[in-house]
């Protein structure tokens, strides 16, 4: 069915998750290079598109004028070529409480890329707080703050917060582009400068956030104004979500975990303390999540380096797909217990 002249790519590989198709719309568009992927997504319960990712497969496409094939719900093979990068006003909906944080991901290299005076603003829509995605906090305060240190400016506002599964969520994003984007070092943490703990709920017992916060207080042992909590009136459906921000001299990271139905406040507790105690001991800058997307970025930049914790299976097959598309050494080790370092270019 298809040139072998056009990557293949195996969705189930590694991770063998929604990141291996977005990582690869988004180095497709950067780059121009055609791609073909199978197996899309086999390694989760549902495989294959789901809402979500059909929206990011359709937003890329609009963004890169492309040609796609098997673009449709529950497909597990897609073709995907790009003509040209379109700067300027897109809407993207998922229509489901699906992660429009992970639409953007798969959209924001291309459009970081270009002259200063071709501007985008994007309209994001659907869920903005969910499990196993970027939640707007993260983009917002940790991630996006990095790539503007790499020439672009970008800034986000929340119009509306959507938590699964109503959705319903809205962000706006403006993007500035730059020629070129810069190297980013990451290897120092520095001083800690501000710690914050926040339980938000929304449409649901303050009482859960304030247990929350009760438990985290005991694991953290963090001063007492460093903890918080707040409701939330303008989601259009219940949710909960913990997030804890730690701010230091050369970098802020967002941990965060997600209350739901069937999972007590322990649970939730118990996962962001882990989280945390992990960083903070390790004494690194950069956390598990910001490690696997910051690699994109730094391998477009011709180079970068970071110190972080244990990679998890997604910064192992992001380095994957990126090396179907770049030619690029990413190389990672343990420089004590705990603490590894990567290096890409
Ligand atoms: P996938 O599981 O393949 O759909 O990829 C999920 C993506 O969301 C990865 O880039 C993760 O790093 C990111 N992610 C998941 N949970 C979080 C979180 N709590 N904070 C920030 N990013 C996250």
């Amino acid at each position: 069915m298809f040139d072998k002249n056009i990557i293949t790519i195996d969705g189930s590989r590694g991770e063998g998750g929604g990141q291996i198709l977005r990582s690869a719309l988004a180095l497709s568009l950067v780059t121009g290079k055609p791609f073909c992927i199978k197996n899309i997504r086999s390694k989760r319960a549902k495989p294959g598109l789901m809402r979500q990712h059909l929206t990011a497969v359709n937003a890329a496409a609009e963004v890169g004028n492309s040609e796609t094939r098997g673009a449709a719900i529950g497909s597990q093979e897609l073709f995907f070529a790009p003509q040209e990068v379109r700067h300027g006003s897109y809407n993207f909906a998922v229509g489901t409480a699906g992660s429009a944080t992970l639409v953007l991901q798969t959209v924001l290299p291309a459009l970081l890329l270009g002259a200063p005076e071709q501007m985008s603003v994007l309209t994001q829509e659907g869920g903005t707080h969910n499990p196993l995605a970027p939640p707007f906090d993260f983009l917002a305060h940790a991630f996006l703050p990095l790539l503007n240190r790499m020439g672009p400016r970008i800034e986000t506002w929340l119009d509306r917060p959507g938590f699964y599964p109503a959705g319903g969520g809205k962000f706006t994003v403006s993007i500035q582009p730059t020629p070129k984007l810069q190297r980013l070092d990451l290897l120092e943490r520095g001083e800690i400068i501000q710690r914050s703990a926040e339980s938000r709920v929304a449409h649901i017992s303050i009482g859960i956030a304030e247990k929350q916060i009760g438990l985290l207080r005991e694991k953290l042992l963090w001063p007492e104004e460093c903890f918080h909590t707040k409701s939330v009136r303008d989601s259009q459906g219940p949710g909960n979500i913990l997030i804890v921000e730690i701010k230091s001299e050369h970098i802020t990271e967002v941990f965060t975990g997600f209350g739901e139905r069937g999972v007590s406040s322990e649970q939730v507790v118990a996962g962001v303390t882990r989280e945390v105690s992990e960083y903070l001991d390790a004494g690194v800058p950069v956390g598990p999540h910001l490690a696997d997307q910051l690699l994109i970025p730094m391998a477009l930049a011709g180079g970068g380096k970071f110190r972080t914790v244990e990679p998890t299976p997604h910064t192992s097959t992001n380095t994957e797909v990126i090396q179907q598309f770049l030619e690029i050494p990413i190389a990672k080790r343990e420089i004590k217990k705990g603490v590894w370092e990567i290096s890409v270019g």
